[in-house]
């Protein structure tokens, strides 16, 4: 019987051989793994890599139930387990990479991804290029002879361009090349990534899956055919996770389509508040048409999220950190997905120099701002509040 995905996300990974009868699967914590007879043991090794108990590191049965139900949230033929979801991404680039090759990466991609492919990558003799987030059928050109994976973010780190997938996806697969997705923003639950061409999905489960700012975990879903390589590749690198964290994770899944309803709710009231505002030049919100990329955000996503960004009209930094500094429901701190309210302030500067290919050359200080589950009004205020004291400041300098 076909099932709507709140529904499947409730059963998500609860077989009776995870949870022995109970509702959630316990916390089975282990290193050892005990074996009664010489055959038990055999055949432990013997399907060692198929949810099987052998050795901690391979995981355990509350292991087994968060794989299961990544893979029922996303799709795709396995989910590996890594211990953040900066581990995700480059454990899944590496396994697939050698000496020679070459990657398309895009140029919003989140900041330590760049990090690891201008240091890391590069000193393995591994190159790579970055592509505007809006290319489309432009990355044909592009593409090497050793290209080997083309990596997308959708939508883009900070600026949240919203890319077109299945064009990007059907160009690569006509040169043999991995299309790999950082798909945390979607969660999973907005953009189907094997409907749209993408062979590994990765997540910083920390966002919105754990959803309680509480865990740090990473999650790699991969197609029937590269599943094996990505899970062997990542078990070699010792990539674990603790059956704590696996264990918050599932539970983060149970809410999870209630909790992104209610962040998308009032994500998009409060961006279209701060459109109407003065101050702001600029709303990145892929819900709104002023978003690069809204056309394939209408056409891919189910859903929105609590993440987005706006670009003030000035970079003055006293009247900045007067906003900021204020605020009662908008705590300062990295990360996002949590069911806090979160805003952070990025320098133009910040931006001009970071970025190859798609510069955004805003003028203004550009905030992002994680909309929490608080209720919106209150967030609204709050915002308000920082406007006014924004304002003072600017009024005073132009009095001087
Ligand atoms: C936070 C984040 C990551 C990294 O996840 P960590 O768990 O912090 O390592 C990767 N990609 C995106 C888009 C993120 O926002």
């Amino acid at each position: 019987m076909s099932q709507r995905k709140q529904t499947s996300l409730i059963h998500a990974g609860r077989s009776k051989q995870w949870t022995h009868g109970v509702v959630n699967p316990p916390v089975q914590r282990a290193s050892t793994i005990i074996f009664d007879t010489v055959a038990e043991k055999k055949q432990a090794t013997l399907k060692r890599g198929q949810q099987t108990l052998f050795y901690g590191r391979r995981g355990t049965q509350t292991h087994f139930a968060l794989q299961d139900a990544m893979v029922q949230l996303e799709g795709g033929a396995g989910c590996a387990l890594y211990p953040c979801g900066t581990a995700a991404i480059t454990n899944a680039l590496l396994s697939f990479l050698a000496t020679g090759d070459h990657i398309l990466m895009v140029d919003t991609c989140y900041e330590p991804t760049r990090a690891f492919c201008d240091g890391i990558l590069a000193r393995m003799g591994i190159a790579t290029t970055y592509y505007d987030p809006m290319i489309g059928e432009g990355i044909a050109a592009l593409i090497q002879p050793n290209t080997k994976i083309l990596f997308l973010e959708s939508p883009g780190s900070i600026t949240m361009e919203v890319q077109d997938v299945p064009t990007l996806a059907t160009i690569a697969h006509q040169h043999d090349i991995i299309v790999m997705l950082d798909n945390t923003w979607s969660a999973g639950l907005h953009f189907d990534p094997f409907a749209h061409g993408v062979d590994i999905s990765i997540q910083a489960a920390t966002k919105y899956i754990v959803g309680h700012s509480d865990v740090m975990l990473g999650t790699a879903v991969a197609t029937e055919a590269l599943w094996p390589t990505l899970r062997e590749q990542s078990y070699l690198m010792g990539q674990c996770v603790s059956a704590d964290d696996a264990y918050l994770a599932l539970r983060g899944i149970r809410t999870l389509s209630m909790r992104m309803a209610q962040h998308a709710k009032a994500s998009l009231e409060i961006a279209q508040w701060l459109e109407a505002r003065s101050e702001v030049a600029e709303v990145r919100h892929p819900e709104l048409p002023s978003c690069p990329g809204h056309e394939f955000f209408k056409r891919d996503f189910t859903g929105g999220n609590g993440l987005f960004s706006f670009v003030l009209k000035t970079s003055d930094v006293a009247a900045t950190t007067a906003l900021l500094d204020g605020m009662q429901h908008f705590s300062m701190g990295f990360s996002w997905g949590g069911y806090e309210s979160l805003i952070l302030a990025n320098e133009p500067s910040s931006f001009n120099s970071l970025r190859r290919v798609s510069n955004p050359d805003f003028d203004g200080t550009l905030i992002r701002i994680h909309v929490g589950l608080e209720d919106p009004q209150d967030l609204i205020a709050d915002l308000a509040a920082g406007f006014e004291r924004y304002n003072s400041v600017i009024m005073e300098q132009l009095h001087k």
